[in-house]
């Protein structure tokens, strides 16, 4: 059973599944034989051009190792105008909707924007947080509407962060390195001894979680094979 980091910036040399995040002003990407996904993050709104990003992002989806769109969101501490993330968030939802892949999502102070816009497109994509730092109460909220949440070392190692971490179910929870240099193993031992419960039994949770969530686009793509294991060597 392989462990997975559902969000990195950049490509570790251990053997577990990992997701690597590709700005999408850095598409097209060139050897693509891992997995990745790809999305305009809100930070990057006012620097890149957008259109030709989106366009970028859409054509990425034809490939079978681009299993998600993001990371994009919403974030309200960021001076770009809050109106135009959304506008450019909603085309990322398209696009992922259309496509039938997982949105990443980047999402600080705009959770129940979030809601609202999930609510309003139902768009029926698993939606993943990635880098969850929310409290007990928007966790609470989060799961009730079927969000998967992702958490990182940052959130573990914060001890306010415990009652919101016993609240997602170990079934919406994955795990990420994000952009730090640690290994993904460091983040399930913790996450394991967090909530009490056997790191192999967690990772076989997560594993079931993971399939769930990106193994039908798969099936659907290249005929019932099971989940490939991305080559991690270079
Ligand atoms: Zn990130």
């Amino acid at each position: 059973m392989q462990q997975i980091d559902i969000h990195t910036h950049q490509l570790k040399k251990e053997e577990h599944i990992q997701i690597l995040n590709i700005f999408a002003q850095d598409l097209p990407v060139v050897r693509q034989n891992h997995l990745f996904s790809a999305g305009i993050h809100p930070w990057h709104i006012e620097t890149v051009k957008v259109d030709k990003c989106l366009q970028e992002i859409e054509r990425a989806t034809q490939l079978k190792n681009m299993i998600a769109i993001g990371e994009c969101g919403l974030d309200r501490s960021v001076s770009t105008s809050f109106a135009l993330q959304e506008l450019y968030f909603r085309a990322q939802i398209q696009i992922a909707h259309t496509a039938v892949k997982p949105l990443i999502i980047h999402c600080v102070r705009a959770y129940s924007e979030l809601l609202k816009l999930k609510k309003e497109t139902r768009a029926e994509i698993p939606w993943i947080i990635h880098g969850f730092r929310g409290n007990q109460q928007t966790a609470q909220s989060l799961v009730r509407h079927g969000f998967f949440l992702s958490v990182g070392e940052q959130f573990l190692n914060d001890q306010s962060k415990q009652n919101a971490l016993q609240t997602i179910p170990p079934e919406q929870l994955f795990l990420e390195t994000d952009d730090r240099k640690i290994s993904v193993g460091s983040v399930y031992q913790k996450a394991a001894l967090a909530l009490k419960i056997d790191e192999e039994e967690l990772t076989e949770i997560i594993f079931n979680t993971f399939k769930k969530v990106f193994g039908n686009q798969q099936e659907e793509k290249t005929g019932n094979q099971p989940l490939s294991t991305p080559n991690t060597k270079h």
